[in-house]
């Protein structure tokens, strides 16, 4: 296939590349030099009926298809995801400022093992039975029908597919949306799609913003099921229209994650991997630590040390390899974050390092970059401690003992992720079993087995991805009772 992306990009729906019936497009800025590369199609709700529609036939053969057939398409997927990774790679950094590296280390192979991962969970995925001494129950796990994929900017493609893999290998048939933000790799994603041999229908993806496009998802009546990943303001608005209809909802929401680090950790291991927990990806990933909660009695030795390594970040040209950091999302995330910068100043933080915007010079002059910062002297309360940033910004706070450290951890309504560092093994699980949040990294952090659950509690969401929970969120449960 001659893999290109046109300017104006288009729908993908029932194996067809539409414009938006509406003629409305918003523009698509690469954030690393403020200049819009293309146009994003916003569609509405007759969009998405035509979508509706679409998948409706659609789902007449491929929820009876065989799983040897779905594992087949679905490995086709992931051959080519990995056939295109450079130019997936390079879209994905142009869309959303992250170092090119990143995007070829991180981003793009993630989305090819979601496509295998799942692809192999369609022929291996079992359900339940229960016998009773009159009979048996057994679990018929069919596919629900037409569901809706929402995802978020941070994690462009790797995201789209970790939702829209499961839904199809279930025998689902999609309506998937990415972020407008940073939609081109979900523009390719529907090139391979079709170039795999997805029957037409099966996947449509409908570009456009929250408002108009997302909401005509989630109120569509034959839509039976959302998964949503973003952030929690707009996850409370999905599930205010969701819930009265009885849709299945899976929502990964916004968090506020510790890190917990004791005297006794192994140093070394820990300090590289908070320097990556707090900045990786311009501390845009849900699972970044943001709150550095350290015993006393290494406070001073943890600051100076974090603060000489977070000097050494280079922030520029996502492009470059010797950048560590590239550019903020967008110009609006930009603002916020150097807002929140601001609050923490009045809240009385002090600044140990960073706090300012950069302006590379060259190509990235226009460009939306921000310095590591780091801010010590605020108390748990604080909005700074409390809400989300979703920046490269951390502060830092003392404890004294675990049940201080664990007081600090949960006095936030997130509850996504924390990391726990000690050699300790009590300690170490005292604390996973009292911190309040769906994912705990002992002495490590983003390590990741696509079969464990994933999600959080409190306002970071509800439901598990992952491994079977995925296959069991996309598909209804019927039992069976047969008595003998
Ligand atoms: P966002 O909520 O603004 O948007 C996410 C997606 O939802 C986008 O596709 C957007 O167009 C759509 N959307 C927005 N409003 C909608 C509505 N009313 N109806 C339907 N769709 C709507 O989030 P974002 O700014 O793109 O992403 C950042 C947020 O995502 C952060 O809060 C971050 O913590 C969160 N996040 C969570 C996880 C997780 O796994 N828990 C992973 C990544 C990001």
């Amino acid at each position: 296939m001659e893999i290109e992306i046109p300017y104006n990009l288009e729908n993908y729906i029932g194996g067809q590349f539409l414009p938006p019936d509406s003629h409305n497009y918003i523009d698509n800025i690469n954030p690393a030099t403020g200049k819009v590369c293309g146009l994003i199609p916003n569609s509405s709700e007759s969009d998405v009926n035509k979508a509706v529609q679409s998948a409706k036939v659609a789902f007449e053969t491929w929820s009876v298809s065989s799983t040897e057939y779905r594992f087949k398409i679905l490995n086709k997927i992931a051959d080519l995801i990995d056939q295109y990774h450079e130019f997936l790679a390079l879209a994905e950094t142009n869309d959303n400022g992250k170092p090119l590296w990143l995007s070829k280390e991180v981003d793009i192979p993630r989305a090819s093992s979601n496509f295998r991962f799942f692809a192999t969970a369609s022929i291996q995925f079992a359900s339940e039975s229960h016998a009773m001494e009159s009979g048996i129950n057994y679990t018929l796990r069919q596919p629900i029908g037409i569901v809706g994929c929402i995802s978020p900017w941070n994690l462009p493609l790797y995201l789209f597919t970790w939702k829209i893999a499961p839904a199809l290998a279930a025998g689902n048939c999609v309506i998937a949306k990415p972020s407008e933000v940073t939609p081109v790799t979900g523009y390719l994603l529907a090139k391979i799609c079709k170039e795999a041999g997805l029957p037409d229908g099966v996947l449509n993806i409908v570009h456009g913003d929250g408002p108009n496009c997302g909401e005509a998802i989630v109120q569509h009546p034959s839509i039976k099921a959302i998964s949503f990943t973003g952030s929690t303001r707009a996850g409370q608005r999905i599930a205010s229209i969701a819930a009265p209809m009885f849709k299945k909802l899976s929502l990964e929401l916004g968090g506020k994650n510790p890190n917990i680090i004791f005297a006794d950790c192994d140093w070394n291991k820990m300090m590289f991997n908070t320097i990556r927990s707090s900045f990786g990806n311009q501390g845009q990933i849900c699972l970044c630590g943001s709150r550095i909660l350290i015993e006393a009695s290494i406070y001073d030795k943890f600051k100076n040390e974090f603060i000489e390594r977070a000097k050494r970040l280079t922030v520029g040209d996502p492009l470059l390899p010797t950048s560590k950091q590239g550019a903020i999302v967008s110009k609006t995330h930009f603002e916020k974050i150097i807002s929140c910068i601001e609050l923490a100043k009045k809240e009385g933080g002090r600044i140990l390092h960073g706090g300012n915007a950069i302006k590379p010079s060259g190509r990235c002059e226009e460009g939306y970059f921000i310095e590591p910062t780091i801010i010590e002297n605020l108390g748990p309360d604080c909005k700074t401690n409390t809400e989300e940033i979703f920046g490269p910004v951390v502060t830092l706070q003392k404890f004294t003992d675990k049940d201080e450290a664990i007081m600090l951890a949960n006095a936030t309504q997130y509850g996504l992720a924390a990391s726990v560092w000690t050699q300790d093994i009590s300690n170490a699980n005292y604390m996973a079993s009292n911190i309040e949040s769906g994912i705990v990294w002992i002495n490590c952090w983003l390590e990741r087995d696509l079969r464990t659950p994933f999600g959080g509690i409190k306002n970071s969401g509800v439901g598990r991805e992952g491994g079977w929970d995925a296959m069991r969120f996309f598909t209804e449960p019927k039992n069976v009772c047969i008595q003998y």
